[in-house]
């Protein structure tokens, strides 16, 4: 029986031992400088929670899991409207 989850659920959430540790295995392993900030990531991922574009983890505007998207200092919101500024 899986676990139930929210649409608004991070993998942190759905999947804290499975996927979401492997996501977490490929942001440690991105070059430090390339990585957000504690801050801007947390602040990433608060403007993805609230999205109607997050389901279970992944923006369906890009099928990116977001805690691995928002980990990287480069990386943009895919949204017409750039949700992360
Ligand atoms: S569209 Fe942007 S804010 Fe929304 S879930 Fe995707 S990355 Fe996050």
């Amino acid at each position: 029986m899986s676990i139930p989850f929210c649409k608004k659920c991070l993998l942190a959430e759905i999947d804290p031992e499975g996927v979401y540790r492997s996501v977490i295995e490929l942001v440690d392993a991105m070059p430090e400088d390339k990585r957000c900030c504690s801050e801007e990531y947390g602040r990433r991922l608060g403007i993805c929670r609230v999205c109607d574009q997050l389901s279970g983890g992944v923006c369906m505007q890009c099928g990116c899991y977001v805690e691995l998207r928002a980990a990287k200092k480069s990386s943009v919101c895919p949204h017409p409207e750039h949700y992360w500024g």
